[in-house]
């Protein structure tokens, strides 16, 4: 089914509505923004199948692939933010100094006002709804524009969001990099933008002519260290190719490429094949189109990848194999040096080099001198190695011992730096992406006997007291 695009008269018409709307106040109520949460969650899990669906048929992704890393966020994150609107909201009381007690000083929540969430393509839902919630819960009202590069999810969202929330207040706007522009040329509150370093500044450069905050969620490539001989390598392996093939490797937060030791690289090549084997036990060379492997995007994404291989001057030690222009095999190349093609840019995508390194300290190098990455993975058991790269690298995430997993823990804010982005999102973190912390202060006339020295016309006692 094609996407409808809004037009720019009706994206328009829409944020117009939208200011009113906030203006008015109508978001402003716990029990608003209560009701509407509780209809996010109701919405993804009512029209689990059909969501679940409309992700398939734009990225032939597995249902399991979707329902643990989207739609079940969704649905527990919009209640959990029901649920904590009180004690998310409660006016702060900070400790001041002793003289000033008698005054009011509090920090309120204050809702920034009408934001706008620009999102990808690779994970649709979550990248959207999970700051949607915290939009909400902070009292704003939204728009809401998907990837283009995935129609029936967008066209999905677009058909649902008037049936389940106020549609004064939230709105799915569709297009590409026009219609984006033109919601750029409007004055929001805050920004917050999933996709490309590229775009990323586009976008950053846009919202500054109308000094609107920004939150950036960039991608990048991420490294994995993995000290050989203070971990379980064929646990590491796993994990490792468990990560890398979520999506067929169209992740942010995907192991980019591994550094390892290079007396160790052999005994990791075959660790890897042993988890493929454990994944996938069919014969090697048969890719089957039933197998539980996402698709890439479009031809033109497979072609770029297939052409990074090409170009490699690795040595192709796993996989390779492609079915069409839809899927190509988790592939593994060793021996790759820095200057690679495969360590020019993100890899997007199933393809996962091995960088030999001589030890640790050359690992850490490799990453500094490269733009901060969205997240490091290390596997070690070892607490010296855990403790240098704490302190001697810098990332928006540092994940020891496993991938993937950091984008479920809601306790904790997930961001990048540097060119992987800035702010951060997930639980209480959407909620804070789109409060303004407004401080209120009320100065009584009983103050009055403190501010003697502080008027006119000024003395040398004053200033000395
Ligand atoms: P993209 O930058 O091409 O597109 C993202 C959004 O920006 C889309 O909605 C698109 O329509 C819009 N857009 C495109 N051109 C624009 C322009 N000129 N002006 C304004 N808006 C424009 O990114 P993508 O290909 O959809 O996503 C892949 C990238 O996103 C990867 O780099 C990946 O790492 C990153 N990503 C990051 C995270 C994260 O949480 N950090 C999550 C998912 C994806």
């Amino acid at each position: 089914m094609p996407l409808e695009y809004t037009s720019v008269e009706n994206l328009q018409k829409s944020y117009a509505e939208l200011q009113k709307t906030f203006q008015e106040g109508k978001t402003l109520p716990l029990a608003f923004r209560r009701a509407q949460l509780l209809q996010v969650a109701r919405m993804f899990q009512e029209n689990s199948v059909a969501l679940a669906d409309a992700l398939t048929t734009d990225l032939s992704r597995h249902k399991l692939e979707i329902v643990l890393p989207e739609i079940g966020p969704i649905v527990s994150g919009a209640v959990q933010a029901a649920e904590s609107l009180e004690e998310w909201n409660k006016p702060e009381k900070p400790q001041v100094e002793a003289w000033r007690s008698s005054w009011d000083t509090t920090i309120y929540s204050a809702p920034k006002g009408v934001v706008l969430i620009i999102g990808p393509w690779n994970y649709p839902y979550a990248t959207t709804m999970i700051p949607l919630i915290g939009a909400i819960a902070a009292g704003c009202a939204c728009i809401v524009k998907p990837s283009e590069l995935s129609p029936s999810v967008a066209q999905l969202l677009a058909e649902l969001f008037p049936k389940y929330l106020d549609r004064t207040a939230y709105r799915i706007v569709n297009g590409a990099a026009a219609e984006a522009t033109a919601l750029l040329d409007l004055k929001w509150d805050h920004i917050f933008y999933t996709g490309s370093t590229v775009v990323g500044r586009i976008i950053a450069a846009a919202a500054a002519k109308n000094v609107t905050p920004v939150t950036l969620e960039l991608g990048g490539k991420s490294p994995v260290f993995i000290d050989a001989e203070n971990t379980d390598l064929e646990l590491a392996a796993k994990r490792i190719l468990w990560g890398k093939q979520q999506n067929a490797g169209q992740l942010c937060v995907a192991p980019d490429y591994i550094l390892v030791p290079r007396a160790h690289q052999d005994a990791t090549v075959e660790a890897f094949k042993k988890a493929y084997k454990s994944f996938w036990p069919h014969p090697k060379g048969s890719v089957d189109p039933l197998s539980e492997m996402g698709a890439i995007l479009n031809p033109t994404h497979h072609e770029r990848l297939m052409k990074l291989l090409g170009r490699t001057k690795g040595t192709l030690v796993h996989g390779g194999d492609t079915e069409g222009t839809r899927r190509i095999e988790p592939t593994l190349v060793a021996d790759v040096t820095t200057d690679d093609a495969l360590m020019d840019g993100e890899i997007f995508g199933p393809i996962l080099p091995i960088v030999p390194v001589e030890d640790i300290q050359e690992a850490i190098k490799i990453i500094r001198e490269r733009p901060v990455p969205l997240v490091i993975y290390v596997f070690t058991d070892s607490e010296n190695t855990k403790d240098k790269f704490l302190t001697s690298t810098r990332s928006g995430t540092l994940v020891l011992n496993d991938t993937f997993v950091q984008l479920g823990v809601y306790e904790m804010p997930f961001g990048g730096q540097g060119n992987s982005g800035y702010g951060s999102y997930g639980g209480k973190f959407s909620f804070d992406t789109f409060t303004h912390r407004r401080s209120y202060i009320n100065v009584p006339a009983a103050a009055e006997p403190f501010f003697q020295s502080r008027y006119p016309p000024y003395t040398e006692e004053a200033f000395e007291a």
